[in-house]
């Protein structure tokens, strides 16, 4: 079996520190993918903590992959070797259940298979994501990333991208729509650049007031600095579509007040525990609030694709895996700008 070298948290709040982990010998439908690079999210955070319950320790996080076809099954026709290829957030699903045959797999129904904390569709076998050497994947669940895109800058892409442009196509936002994005990090910043792409227009609600002059950079038309609380009242009924990525915990109502009649809040950032919703908050203008997660490997490839077409990637800070744990407590302070990227070669280098 491919061995690979790894980061690995043991047990939660461990710092992550060198591991080794065996891959499976590339089955009939199996490529072997060498990594490059892996960008770090705020989920692998979330989950090397043990945030969300339920975590499997050791645990290999890194779900923003991309790398190059190292060998391919027999039966492999979609990839050849040498290709550059990403992985998402999850590496099998049922392929049978109404999510799965919507090309919704992200939502399948028995469960997909993540690409880390989760386990194979066997039930049984521990899944391993990207802080690692190389990973075993189904073709079905590998992503063509096009020529021309910056490979680090592209990793982002397949969780960060995708979780923030799958809800704009999903509830149709559309040039000219006046739009919020909650939260400049990871999923924020690229939330913006879609949105721009999307000729929306575009405004960045944020805790941080020193992100201003990023924000405008990014493609965002205003900037709103949530420190002085008068901001909600003066933003009441303003926007159509909010995008909340606030990776904490904190009060929904005072968001969805600034969303317009039949404005939609979608939540894509997962803080640990419940946050407090007032149903007033909803109820008086016919507001709605949603959720989403990651999108399916079709949509996951148009995004790609669209990505090459305008130029857009994510804006990066190169880290070597042995600073993957103060990497962690930098994004904890809200201190990105705008996405670390890990560069796998210093995991080979030891
Ligand atoms: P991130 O880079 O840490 O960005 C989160 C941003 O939230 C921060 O940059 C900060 O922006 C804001 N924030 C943080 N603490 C805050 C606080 N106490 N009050 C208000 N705002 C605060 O994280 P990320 O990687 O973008 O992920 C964001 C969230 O999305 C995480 O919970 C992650 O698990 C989740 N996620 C969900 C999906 C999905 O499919 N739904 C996919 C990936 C990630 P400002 O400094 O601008 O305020
Ligand atoms: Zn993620
Ligand atoms: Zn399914």
């Amino acid at each position: 079996m491919p061995a690979s070298r790894a980061y690995a948290a043991r047990e939660a709040r461990a710092p992550l520190a060198p591991f080794q982990i065996e891959r499976r010998e590339p089955g009939p439908h199996d490529v072997l993918i060498d990594i490059a690079y892996c960008g770090l999210c705020h989920s692998d955070i979330h989950q090397a903590r043990d945030e969300w319950g339920g975590a499997i320790f050791p645990m290999v996080p890194g779900h923003e992959i991309v790398g190059t076809v190292a060998a391919t099954g027999g039966d492999v026709t979609r990839w050849n070797i040498g290709d550059t290829v990403g992985v998402g957030v999850f590496v099998d699903s049922c392929r049978e259940c109404d999510a799965c045959m919507a090309g919704d797999e992200q939502y399948c129904e028995p469960g997909a298979s993540f690409t880390y904390n989760s386990r194979e569709q066997d039930g049984v076998t521990a899944t391993h994501g990207g802080y690692s050497e190389r990973i075993t994947v189904d073709e079905a669940y590998v992503l063509r990333i096009p020529h021309g895109l910056d490979l680090a800058a592209a990793a982002p892409l397949l969780c960060a991208g995708i979780t923030t442009y799958s809800p704009l196509r999903h509830f149709g936002v559309r040039a000219g729509d006046r739009c919020a994005v909650v939260g400049l990090g990871g999923l924020g910043h690229m939330g913006v650049k879609f949105l721009r792409a999307f000729g929306a227009e575009t405004t960045v609600v944020s805790h941080s007031p020193d992100k201003r002059d990023d924000a405008l950079r990014l493609g965002a038309d205003d900037f709103i600095a949530t420190g002085d609380r008068d901001v909600f009242r003066d933003n009441e009924n303003r926007f159509d579509f909010i995008l909340d990525t606030v990776a904490a915990k904190h009060a929904y109502g005072d968001y969805l007040k600034m969303l317009r009649r039949d404005g939609t809040m979608v939540l894509v950032g997962l803080p640990d525990g419940a946050s407090p919703l007032d149903a007033g908050r909803l109820a008086e203008m016919r507001r709605r609030l949603a959720g989403s997660v990651i999108g399916g490997i079709a949509e996951t490839q148009e995004m790609l694709d669209l990505c090459s077409e305008r130029g857009v990637t994510a804006d990066v800070e190169m880290i070597g895996i042995q600073q993957v744990n103060e990497a962690f407590e930098r994004v904890l302070r809200s201190d990105v700008r705008y996405r670390f990227v890990i560069d796998m070669d210093t995991l080979r280098r030891g």
